[in-house]
């Protein structure tokens, strides 16, 4: 049985164990914090494939949003998941015509991507103040949606627990070798956790558990600014995405506004009394297009990094030059996850490797020759419709 060390209990971390215990092995949970105190915990977590662009990254991406969907028929429910497609519309002459042009590339990779009367957005919306759209197109992304990562992470945790998976809240600060073979992980603590293959799932701490540098790739990450609200039963159903801020629900009656233009500036130091402006500025804008939302208290602002890999796309696979480690690191992983669980569990039991993740391996950054064939690859449809 070989045994598995992951490092890192968010969304990747989490849903790779359990994919790994499910197939028989051991694995060891290693996380420094509290089970999705990492990005996932601090994420829009937009289940989608709309803005992801070459069509490889896209595809990845679609199927992840299909991987959520088949979670039902396996589990019989998805308390994380929240359907309902997604709206879109723009008003500024240059992003109206970027979206144009997006959901014409969409629909001819056989995305649900289509246009929608101002009466159907009402259908969809009721609480959207008449206005809201004015004279602009409206987009409708009807299989995207949004899940709660906090739901998903315990359901996969507890699962990985329930097969044997053991979690161990440290913090790990090496990963020790044997030559170029790995054989564990060190923690703060002075202990040494044995593994035949460490699995790094750290995020936007990739680079950060004390490694040989040859574990190691670019990372970029930019930082991002969510903003919940108080309780505000504003009718908000579904994920909205606008010129002057994005919005869906998170639960309970609350609202999780984000806007790219209102997080410049911001360092994970700034305070709330920093973001605060922001939040109340984002929360105004909103209340525009939702009347309901006047007034609506800022609850939280969230300050966190996107992992995101130094050219942009996902980093999962090997490292050249060390054996028995692998990096699972992206942005996405609230879409990714569940697709990623199961195929790095299968690559890691031994399986033929995944095509879908040749373009996105971390040998790349380490001048490394990859399989480039699927980037030639036609376009292919997914379907991201339940499967029963
Ligand atoms: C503002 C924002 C909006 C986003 N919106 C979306 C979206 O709409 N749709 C989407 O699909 N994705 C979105 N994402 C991206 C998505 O949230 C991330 O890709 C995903 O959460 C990454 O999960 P992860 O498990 O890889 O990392 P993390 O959740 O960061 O988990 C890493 C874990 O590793 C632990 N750790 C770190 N170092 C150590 C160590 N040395 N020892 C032990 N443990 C350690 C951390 O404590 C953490 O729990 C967004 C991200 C941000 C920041």
């Amino acid at each position: 049985m070989t045994q598995f060390v992951v490092v890192g209990a968010g969304l990747l971390g989490t849903s790779i164990a359990y994919r790994l215990v499910e197939r028989g092995h051991s694995v060891t949970i290693v996380e420094r914090d509290h089970p999705g105190a990492g990005t996932s915990g601090s994420s829009f977590a937009w289940t989608n494939s709309n803005e992801k662009s070459p069509y490889n990254y896209h595809l990845i991406n679609a199927l992840g949003m299909r991987a959520h969907r088949e979670l039902e028929n396996e589990f019989g429910a998805r308390p994380w998941f929240h359907g309902g497609g997604a709206v879109e519309w723009r008003s500024n002459a240059h992003e109206a015509q970027e979206l144009d042009d997006r959901v014409a590339r969409l629909i001819g990779w056989n995305y649900a991507a289509e246009w929608i009367s101002a009466d159907r957005l009402h259908k969809l919306e009721p609480a959207l103040a008449r206005e809201a759209s004015g004279d602009a197109k409206i987009a409708y992304f009807a299989d995207e949606g949004w899940m709660d990562p906090g739901v998903y992470i315990e359901f996969f945790l507890g699962k990985a627990r329930d097969l044997g998976a053991k979690l161990r809240r440290e913090s790990v600060t090496g990963v020790e070798l044997s030559g170029d073979k790995v054989t564990g992980v060190k923690t703060a603590s002075g202990t040494t956790i044995g593994a035949d293959v460490v699995v790094n799932c750290t995020g936007r701490w990739a680079n950060d558990l004390g490694q040989d540098v040859r574990m190691t790739f670019p990372l970029a990450p930019t930082i991002g600014l969510l903003v919940v609200t108080a309780p505000a039963q504003s009718g908000v159903r579904r994920v909205v995405r606008t010129s002057a801020v994005n919005l869906r629900p998170d639960g309970a009656g609350r609202i999780m506004l984000h806007s790219e233009h209102d997080e410049q500036g911001f360092t994970l130091e700034s305070s709330s009394d920093d973001t605060y402006p922001a939040a109340v500025a984002m929360i105004e804008r909103a209340s525009r297009i939702y009347p309901e939302l006047a007034g609506a208290r800022p609850e939280a602002m969230r300050l966190s990094h996107r992992a995101i890999p130094g050219d942009g796309v996902s980093a999962v696979g090997p490292v050249p030059e060390v054996s028995g480690y692998y990096a699972a690191v992206t942005h996405s992983g609230a879409t990714l996850a569940p697709w990623l669980g199961q195929v790095v569990a299968a690559e890691l039991a031994g399986d033929a490797d995944n095509d879908a993740l040749q373009d996105f391996r971390p040998a790349r950054f380490f001048g490394r020759q990859i399989d480039t064939s699927a980037s030639t690859r036609k376009a292919q449809h997914v379907s991201t419709t339940p499967d029963r």
